[in-house]
């Protein structure tokens, strides 16, 4: 395959890449979990990171597409609130196959947000490996940093789908009958590539008439929510992000013609 211009991916081709991503991915985050010891306190049936609304790049759900075709076709998601793939004994129904942000589930996360325009590290951990050495003070090789294996993910995604590098869905839209109106049509995607350029990821875009999408602040997830017409043309609320709990301040701005804007602010 020529470097400067690219064949794009098979589907076939990029579900296999996408798995030699996500052992790379495992291969890190257990050297990682390793060294933490025992704060990391994740187990089986803990299921407290397996939100619903989570969203994955377009390769990711093509792979989860394939490898639970059976369950997809056979089994019901699970209730709106949690994940969909969720198991009534709060198991994952895909664990092998799980997306990229839930092999990192639990990990202390590091990530830059700008301050006083200079990029400042923040991070996180989920409160239930919260004990220990303060997450603030552990060295940098003992923290996941958001952004590389996103960066690859979306690179991936670039040559599985040039035209729409940026298409994402929820993971409850993959189940038959919950698909919510378009995943994200190709046009809109384009748009949003656009957008990301053009705001800096804050301005949204309108999925169907009743939900839209905002990239949280901190952990740059595409989140969907509903959109409530009756409660105004403006309107401001604070939401936490269902992927990293952050809170986010989101004002929505309903027009005339039906269009909408919203846009997320750390809060
Ligand atoms: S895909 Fe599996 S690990 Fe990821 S949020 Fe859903 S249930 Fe949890």
């Amino acid at each position: 395959m020529s470097r400067e211009n690219p064949t794009p991916l098979s589907d076939a081709e990029a579900v296999s890449a996408a798995k030699r991503l996500h052992s790379l991915i495992d291969e890190r985050a257990s050297a990682l979990t390793r060294e933490l010891g025992p704060r990391i306190t994740c187990h089986l049936g803990c299921s407290g990171c397996c939100r619903d609304a989570l969203t994955v790049f377009e390769v990711e759900a093509r792979l989860i597409r394939t490898e639970a075709a059976e369950l997809l076709a056979t089994a019901e998601p699970a209730p709106p609130g949690r994940c969909a793939f969720l198991s009534d004994a709060g198991a994952c129904r895909i664990y092998e196959h799980r997306p990229y942000v839930c092999r990192t589930h639990g990990l202390p996360l590091a990530w830059l947000e700008e301050a006083d325009d200079e990029p400042v590290e923040v991070r996180d951990i989920c409160p239930l490996n919260e004990a220990g050495e303060p997450i603030e003070s552990l060295s940098s090789e003992h923290v996941w940093e958001i952004g590389p294996f996103e960066e690859t993910l979306q690179a991936l995604q670039a040559l599985a789908t040039p035209d729409t590098p940026m298409l994402r869905c929820s993971l409850r839209q993959l189940w038959p009958g919950c698909e919510a109106g378009p995943l994200e049509p190709p046009d809109l995607a384009l748009s949003r590539v656009a957008r990301d350029v053009a705001f800096d990821d804050q301005e949204t875009l309108s999925l169907s008439e009743d939900q839209a999408s905002y990239r949280c602040t901190a952990c740059h997830e595409t989140i969907f929510i509903p959109i409530d017409r009756t409660e105004g043309p403006h309107q401001e609320f604070i939401e936490d992000c269902p992927v990293c709990c952050r809170p986010q301040r989101l004002l929505l701005t309903l027009e005339s013609d039906g269009s909408f804007h919203l846009i997320a602010e750390p809060s």
